[in-house]
């Protein structure tokens, strides 16, 4: 465990002796708003080294130094798990962005829909969203969040290994539950990697508030990767949906088990 206060990701890479530079804002986040002298503590992780304990070399108004000392948690993956999802309002994909970052989604991934209600997303934003979120869970990965890309054009090019939870509202009360269909994936078996929970690469696909087009729902019946679920008797907002459906899916499969 370490003795710091503040968790920071940093792009730097991370080792024993590593001096990391600090940007204007990270300078003034350490020392003005949280008031750290010489000598104190800080967490740091790059979502490729786990987390270190640095501490403070240099404090400056406008920039500083830290310096590297232990590996304090190495570096834990979440399972292969992606989010995709038609973004909504502003504040509701931003909530969807936070949260999948901390239940362990590995890659985000909005996706325009027949009836997504937003043109344009700030990539930079939501990306910057799920690096506080790591921040704040204690994680030491940091999910990607991908530009938007049409749902069409993705499923045209779908690994074949990738399966695909289609939380289909179309299912609202039916019993057609990922525990269900698990049976069929533990017969097949489990992959268990030495870092990951691997249950093999899977998706989560999320629909907009204006649900999915008939083309849409035909296209992913076609699919033989995709596995449609129902998130229980009532019809869900979107971001509630989300969240649902990575609890679902993270304690059938993933790394709750
Ligand atoms: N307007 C649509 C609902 C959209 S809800 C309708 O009334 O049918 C937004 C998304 O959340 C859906 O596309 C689906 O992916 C998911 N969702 C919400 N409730 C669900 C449920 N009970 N079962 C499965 N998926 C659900």
């Amino acid at each position: 465990m370490s003795d710091a206060k503040v968790r920071l990701y940093v792009e730097q890479p991370l080792g024993p002796g590593q001096p990391v530079p600090l940007t204007q804002d990270q300078a003034h986040y350490l020392f003005g708003v949280m008031r750290l002298a010489r000598g104190a503590a800080v967490s740091l992780f790059n979502g490729r080294d786990g987390e270190w304990r640095a501490e403070v070399a240099e404090a400056g108004k406008r920039g500083g130094t830290l310096l590297c000392k232990d590996q304090t948690a190495p570096l834990r993956l979440p399972p292969d798990l992606w989010l995709l999802f038609a973004p909504i309002k502003k504040a509701r994909t931003d909530f969807i962005v936070e949260k999948a970052a901390e239940m362990g989604a590995a890659r985000i991934l909005p996706v325009q829909t027949r009836f997504t209600n937003s043109e344009r997303i700030r990539q930079d934003r939501l990306q910057a969203h799920a690096v506080e979120a790591a921040e704040q869970c204690g994680g030491t990965f940091v999910p990607e969040v991908a530009d938007l890309t049409n749902l069409e054009r993705l499923l045209a090019d779908w690994p074949a290994d990738r399966r695909i939870m289609w939380c289909d509202e179309s299912l609202v009360g039916a019993r057609a539950g990922l525990l269900e269909a698990a049976g069929g994936f533990e017969a097949r078996g489990f992959e268990e990697g030495p870092k990951r929970p691997s249950p093999g690469p899977w998706a989560i696909l999320i629909g907009p508030e204006g649900g999915f087009s008939e083309e849409e729902q035909a296209r992913l019946r076609r699919m033989e990767q995709v596995v449609p679920v129902s998130l229980g008797p009532r019809i869900l907002r979107a971001d509630t949906a989300a969240v649902a459906a990575l609890t679902l899916w993270q304690s059938v499969l993933g790394d709750w088990r």
